[in-house]
């Protein structure tokens, strides 16, 4: 199916084609059409299927072709989790909005950095603007903008907006927004608990699952190789050396921002341009290290879960899990960093005595059983720990813990590795 027989404008099709996209991604064939219908969207697709383009191609022409106003009045929002997120996006409709005729201002905002320009950016208004649900509310505060113009709202990474860290903030700001407006909601993942909410806020949504589908599925092998916990770092400089030639990025991830420090510290005292990524790091940082990871200055980024959402990085051709995730759901987010737009991609899981239960679990919720590896000269030799309810939550006094409430243990015991979970915003 060509791209233009979804009902885009000619600009917008000639956008694509610039970009370098030979036809709609199954997301984009279904989603688009929908959405210039003005229908209510639930999208769900894997990571690096091309979900802000489904959003951004017929959102800038709903804007485009709408009477333009005298003054200029937000007329999109789009919300995302990560600052970086907002960067992407907001750069991705950048590129689309410069082919159309009618020029529509786009403003990116987010956290972390002087507000200051923000506002300045946001003077004479704008129609589009990109950003993290706290930065958001500072400027409404400021009175830099105003949102009872909105008619379309999109949701990127959704999941994550609905999740307890931004819940409140996302309540505020739909309490801003007017009754009527088109609702598009997008994520790789829709727990059943968030699916609830998320349908509650769409009113009758073509809802656009193309999960699975075979030539959507990203190209990603997954191996997981046992490994002491002690012995991580040697195994990851290990392998690091050993592919040296083909690995030209990795991205590791990590359960801290303490473990991101000293992993990131060892590696390049050794000799490996390894830079650690997490919450803790100042903004202007976290972009230029984006930026160059991006242009291969830096080999190897350790990060925190900050880094598992909707990053694109192109020919990012490994993801190693030093630490496993907390939930199934992050190890996707995680994994999907490589193997994006039709590129192949390798997620590496290190898993050892005590976290082997853990990873089982998210293996169950995948419908996956992986072969567990060894390599030579990094053999395991510790053996689990006794089974001790950490969480309070499994098993009763006296009474023989049940499969489940072992893995619940293990599970919880994995997840309580240090500092308090990563926020983005
Ligand atoms: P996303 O899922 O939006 O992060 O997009 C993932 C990657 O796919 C980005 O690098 C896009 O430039 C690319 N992409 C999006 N749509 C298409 C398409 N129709 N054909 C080829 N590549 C695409």
């Amino acid at each position: 199916m060509p791209f233009d027989s979804l009902g885009l404008a000619p600009a917008l099709v000639q956008a694509a084609a610039r970009s370098g996209y030979a036809a709609p991604t199954a997301i984009q064939a279904a989603a688009i059409p929908a959405i210039l219908q003005g229908r209510d969207v639930r999208g769900s697709a894997q990571t690096g299927s091309g979900k802000t383009a489904a959003f951004s191609l017929p959102l800038l022409q709903r804007l485009a072709t709408e009477r333009p106003q005298a003054s200029r009045r937000v007329r999109a929002l789009v919300l995302v989790p990560t600052r970086e997120l907002a960067a992407q996006v907001g750069e991705t409709m950048q590129g689309f909005a410069q082919h159309l005729p009618e020029r529509l201002k786009i403003v990116v905002a987010f956290g972390g950095v002087s507000i200051n320009p923000q506002m300045m950016s946001l003077r004479g208004g704008a129609d589009i603007v990109v950003a993290t649900p706290g930065r958001l509310l500072d400027l409404v505060e400021h009175n830099a903008l105003r949102l009872d113009a909105v008619a379309m709202l999109v949701l990127d990474e959704a999941d994550r907006l609905f999740d307890l860290g931004f819940a409140e903030e996302l309540g505020r700001i739909l309490e801003l927004l007017p009754k009527r407006r088109q609702n598009l909601l997008f994520s790789a993942t829709f727990p059943s608990a968030i699916q609830a909410l998320a349908d509650g806020m769409l009113h009758d949504p073509a809802v656009v699952d193309v999960q699975g589908e075979p030539d959507t599925a990203p190209d990603i092998v997954q191996r997981v190789i046992e490994v002491d916990a002690s012995r991580r770092t040697q195994l990851l400089r290990h392998l690091l050396k050993q592919h040296e030639n083909e690995w030209d990025r990795v991205l590791v991830f990590v359960a801290t921002q303490h473990a991101a420090q000293t992993v990131a510290e060892k590696l390049y005292r050794n000799g490996i341009y390894a830079v650690p990524f997490h919450g803790d790091i100042a903004q202007r940082t976290r972009t230029d290290i984006l930026s160059q990871f991006k242009q291969s200055r830096w080999d190897v980024v350790i990060a925190t879960d900050l880094a598992a959402r909707g990053l694109d990085i192109a020919q990012l051709p490994v993801v190693i899990n030093y630490d496993l995730p907390r939930s199934p759901t992050d190890y996707t987010h995680r994994i999907g960093r490589t193997g994006r737009a039709g590129e192949s991609g390798l997620a590496i899981s290190f898993v050892s005595a005590s976290t082997e239960a853990h990873f089982r679990l998210i293996e169950k919720r995948q419908g996956l059983r992986l072969p567990r590896e060894r390599v030579e000269g990094f053999e395991p030799v510790e053996v689990a720990p006794p089974l001790v309810d950490a969480s309070g939550t499994g098993g009763i006094k006296g009474k023989r813990p049940s499969k489940k409430d072992k893995l619940r243990a293990a599970a919880a015991k994995a997840a309580t590795t240090g500092d308090a979970p990563e926020t983005n915003d």
